[in-house]
């Protein structure tokens, strides 16, 4: 049978999808995003992080010198992200909240990561949540191979696609994405017949991807294929004790996120495009 890695399910989540949803992290990333707010998802294999908050450097002034245990850290300040699954292991998980689903219009997310890299997983996974009648929603970066992307498509209900840096060079250079692959994906799921809503969405870091040649470009891209609606997701700094919890630099730390007048700016303009903008999307 068919496993995963995933590094966390994460019940009763208002964001991702609409209602009440079980997000499931998919582990492993072929693109570098530096402002990504999981970069403990990036790696496809397990790998231990270390809480600040909780460890009192008891055995050593640096865990990545030291070979401790997770079970034996006293303050649980270790922990292991990144387990294998089963897609019947996956789906007790998220049954647990079924009526939450059914009650308020929500289903289950598949994020990460990038979900498509762990494909024919997710494709079993996704004929099963159809099977009980879930709405399902996958968050993507486009980039994975089309045949995966079509099958995707057949059995999901929404996708959320992220449109980064639209230029070719500093897609490759910034985020190690080439964004031709992500194009004609895209175009080739636009013009796929098909039930599927997709939902571009926007994030907005402010020196990489939030300038307006960048968010013209993209509506320049996605205005042909009838698109009425993105989600703007505007920089934030929640991810960064994870990069220190996982030993790694962190070149955004002191980026400001836009203010309110700069997002409304982006917003307005999309909207003048004939889109609806949706801050933070839901
Ligand atoms: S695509 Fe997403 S998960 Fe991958 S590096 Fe970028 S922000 Fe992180």
């Amino acid at each position: 049978m068919e496993k995963a890695i995933i590094f966390n399910i994460q019940r009763y989540s208002l964001h991702d999808g609409g209602g009440i949803r079980t997000v499931v992290f998919f582990k492993g990333c072929p693109l570098r995003c530096p402002w990504c707010s999981n970069p403990e998802s990036q790696s496809f294999t397990a790998e231990m992080i270390r809480k600040e908050r909780l460890c009192t450097k008891c055995s050593s002034s640096s865990v990545y010198e030291c070979r401790v245990d997770p079970e034996y850290c006293p303050t649980g300040a270790l922990e292991i992200l990144g387990k294998e699954y089963t897609v019947k292991e996956v789906l007790e998980e998220v049954k647990k909240d079924i009526v939450f689903y059914e009650t308020t219009g929500g289903g289950v997310t598949l994020s990460g990561g990038e979900p498509l890299s762990q494909g024919i997983f997710v494709i079993e996974l996704l004929k099963e949540l159809k099977k009980l009648g879930i709405n399902t929603a996958v968050e993507t970066t486009g980039m994975g191979s089309f045949d995966i992307i079509n099958q995707v498509a057949d059995n999901v209900d929404t996708f959320l696609w992220d449109f980064k840096i639209m230029d070719k060079i500093r897609s490759l250079e910034i985020v190690h994405a080439d964004v031709e692959l992500m194009k004609s994906n895209f175009e080739k799921l636009m013009k796929k017949s098909s039930t599927v809503k997709v939902i571009p969405r926007l994030p907005l870091i402010p020196g990489y991807t939030s300038d307006k040649s960048n968010i013209k470009d993209i509506i320049d891209f996605i205005v042909p294929f009838g698109i009425k609606e993105v989600h703007l997701l505007p920089f934030h700094q929640y991810g960064s004790s994870k990069y220190k919890a996982l030993g790694q630099d962190y070149i955004l730390k002191d980026t400001k996120p836009l203010i309110k007048d700069e997002i409304e700016v982006v917003q307005n303009y999309i909207q003048s495009r004939g889109i609806t903008a949706v801050i933070g999307g839901n």
